[in-house]
């Protein structure tokens, strides 16, 4: 299945300066070599990092347009990221369903185009409290997974579902402090694992790795961590803090 992932992802936080401090931290720090490790600073900065950063440390965007260059203002595309040393994307947050009013099939797009452009995603799926409540779950999760398999459905199937890992990021648990329990965790990775493997394969389901975040914190790591389908961690808050290096280090 790959190694355990510990993630971040920084928001729109972090100057230059405050991210070269980051940077040397995590350089002089003493990390799990069983972990693979990716940072997500602003995309201003993905360069600066990159150039600086340990190697052994992947650095990914924030969001990416699905077209490749053209008259789109503002927008970034995946060749962009990779041509400034981003390996990974994170595609379809919450804050972006919400705040930027993309739709399933904007984030179907936005993956298929990263794929094709040779970056690995994170692509995030997350119910919000009032869906929670009304045992709508699994509904609204397996929708906004449906809309990646059916973009990227015509890409190489090898190649594609290697790079992708599922971020299952609970809306109620993102920035809130109220972090899922283990055993939510766990059923909901399960549940979605299953899914994967009636929708796509049952090697890609096998195969692919489904992390949770949502206020992880040190305090709680461990125990998300020991969860059987619990294979990675994605970290916002916690990560800007010196405490992000014992959470790389949760599984030692
Ligand atoms: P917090 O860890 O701050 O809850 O944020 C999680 C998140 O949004 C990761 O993408």
């Amino acid at each position: 299945r790959g190694k355990f992932i510990v993630g971040t992802n920084f928001k729109m936080n972090g100057s230059r300066a405050f991210l070269q401090d980051l940077v040397e931290n995590l350089n002089r720090a003493d990390l799990d070599s069983n972990v693979e490790i990716f940072i997500s600073p602003p995309s201003v900065h993905i360069n600066h990092v990159r150039q600086n950063l340990r190697k052994d440390i992947a650095v990914g965007g924030q969001n990416c347009f699905w077209k490749s260059s053209g008259a789109y203002t503002g927008e970034i595309s995946a060749e962009m990221l990779k041509d400034a040393g981003a390996e990974y994307v994170i595609l379809g947050h919450t804050e972006r369903r919400t705040l930027f009013k993309e739709s399933d099939s904007h984030i179907g797009l936005k993956v298929a185009s990263a794929l094709a452009a040779g970056l690995k995603v994170i692509a995030c799926i997350g119910e919000t409290l009032s869906e929670r409540e009304s045992n709508t779950t699994l509904q609204v999760l397996f929708r906004q997974l449906q809309a990646i398999v059916d973009h990227i459905q015509d890409l190489n199937q090898e190649e594609k579902w290697k790079d992708v890992v599922i971020a299952y990021e609970p809306v109620w648990a993102i920035g809130t402090g109220r972090v899922a329990t283990p055993k939510q965790a766990q059923e909901v990775h399960a549940a979605i694992r299953r899914r994967v493997e009636e929708t796509v394969e049952g090697s890609v389901a096998e195969g692919m790795r489904i992390i949770y975040g949502g206020s992880v914190n040190l305090g709680n790591a461990r125990q998300l961590a020991r969860e059987k389908d619990v294979d990675g961690l994605f970290v916002g808050g916690a990560s800007l803090k010196p405490e992000f290096v014992e959470i790389c280090n949760v599984l030692r």
